[in-house]
């Protein structure tokens, strides 16, 4: 199939290098020339494992490649999806949807008649129709619309594309869908479930995951704060829970509260779409505030583990990214702690494996260290943000002997309380009762 990938970010680049690799011929389109030079150099505008080598496999096969022309990449293609971003709205938290209708005002000119168009970016309910619309009105009469949200996870997003646990297509006509199985076949193949649904239901199935998994992480959160309450450890909890089929495992990590693209914005996306249909989320609106708190409330969790008070203290932070194995920053935990922190009079050393160019860019007034020994040298507590591997297995004992205040403030209870007591420092997870040497 010949395939159009509008947008090259975290969810253009990762499908279209994929698609390629499957065998198809994919033309990704950036409006950023920045971004495109980069690639057709082979440099890559994201930090994602695995990445560079697949891009470079599939250009040079010459079955991928890089524009800013949205006419030469659209015009013989048999489906053109859309990954562009659409971030929340200011003011209201709707999904800003300029992105999308931009790119559908520009691909359609170039349109050969009967090709599909596929929102891969997540869209609000009744995006397709409005995409619909737009189509019409540019003079394109042989329309076909598709939804087909993408679940990869950053950090693990090859894997999670070539081993989905499931592929929604959201189409209304025999053509998209017979397009989109095409697509797919090599999946398909491989026994990954496809699951055909009219497009506003493929739409929203976006929204309901992410929002549930949402809920999952701001649930624990809130059992760990109990657990603090009545000496509990919630990581058994979680394991006591998780273990039983119907609940599972997965995002049951209490912790700083979640951040990144999608979780953040698609939560008050949906609450926006609810509104507008005039039917109540709580539980979603309830998470939304949870998290919202959370993320504040981390701040004063450093600040008691230091004795009540921030002025003049220099707090070490490990991790910046909003999660591992990504330099995404887009609402990371790190953030409202890092400027909390910077706030109330504190200084701020911090280290991240490859988050630190996107971290310079939306954090002032930090100091940046090349390693973690680096940033826990002279200062009064270290504090664990983003659970990277190269974080689970420091040298406790030097970064006892490095920090000056001896607290270890562990946000992702990557470490045991034993094993950090024994290297001589004071330890506070995450929902797991009391420091004994406080
Ligand atoms: P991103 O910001 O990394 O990339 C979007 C790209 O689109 C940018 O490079 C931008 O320059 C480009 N762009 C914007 N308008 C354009 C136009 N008219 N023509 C050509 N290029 C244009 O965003 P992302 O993280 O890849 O997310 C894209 C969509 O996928 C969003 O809707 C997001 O919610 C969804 N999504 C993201 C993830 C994730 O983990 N990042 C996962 C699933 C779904």
């Amino acid at each position: 199939m010949r395939i159009a990938m509008i947008g090259t970010g975290y969810v253009g680049l990762v499908s279209g290098a994929c698609f390629a690799d499957f065998g198809h011929r994919v033309a990704c389109v950036d409006k950023d020339a920045s971004k495109i030079d980069g690639l057709n150099d082979g440099v890559m505008p994201i930090w994602e494992p695995g990445l560079e080598a697949l891009v470079k496999a599939n250009v040079e096969r010459k079955r991928l490649s890089f524009t800013t022309d949205v006419a030469e990449a659209v015009r013989d293609a048999e489906a053109v999806f859309i990954a562009v971003g659409t971030p929340a709205r200011r003011g209201d938290g709707h999904a800003d949807l300029t992105f999308v209708f931009e790119a559908v005002r520009e691909l359609a000119p170039a349109m050969k008649p009967g090709t599909v168009v596929v929102t891969k970016s997540t869209v609000p309910v009744g995006t397709g129709d409005r995409i619909e619309a737009i189509l019409k009105e540019e003079g394109v009469t042989d329309v076909s619309v598709a939804s087909n949200p993408e679940f990869l996870r950053e950090g693990a997003a090859i894997a999670d594309f070539k081993h989905p646990d499931r592929i929604v297509v959201g189409a209304e006509d025999d053509r998209a869908q017979d397009v989109m199985r095409e697509i797919y076949r090599p999946l398909f193949l491989n026994r990954a479930p496809i699951l055909i649904t009219g497009r506003r239901t493929a739409e929203l199935t976006k929204y309901a995951a992410n929002a549930f998994l949402a809920v999952k992480i701001s649930f624990i959160n809130e059992i760990a704060d109990l657990c603090e309450a009545v000496d509990a450890d919630v990581q058994d909890v979680a394991r006591g829970i998780g273990l039983d089929n119907r609940i599972g495992a997965k995002f049951l990590h209490a912790g700083p509260g979640y951040g990144g693209s999608c979780f953040p914005k698609d939560t008050l996306a949906l609450l926006q779409t609810a509104d507008e249909a005039g039917v109540d989320q709580r539980i979603v609106r309830t998470t939304v505030e949870v998290n919202d708190d959370r993320k504040q409330a981390m701040v004063e969790r450093v600040s008691r583990a230091l004795g009540g008070e921030l002025a003049g203290k220099r707090v070490a932070i490990l991790g910046l990214a909003f999660k591992p194995n990504t330099d995404d920053m887009r609402e990371a935990p790190s953030i409202p702690l890092v400027e909390g922190l910077i706030e109330r009079g504190a200084s701020v050393a911090a280290f991240d494996p490859v988050a630190r160019e996107q971290a310079e860019k939306v954090l002032s007034g930090v100091e940046f260290a090349d390693d973690a020994y680096a940033a826990a040298d002279g200062a009064d507590a270290l504090v664990i943000v983003t659970e990277w591997d190269e974080f689970r297995a420091l040298d406790l004992e030097r970064i006892a002997a490095s920090l000056r205040g001896k607290i270890l403030v562990d946000l992702r209870n990557v470490y045991d309380r034993t094993d950090a007591e024994e290297a001589g420092l004071t330890y506070y997870g995450i929902g797991r009762g009391r420091p004994r040497n406080a």
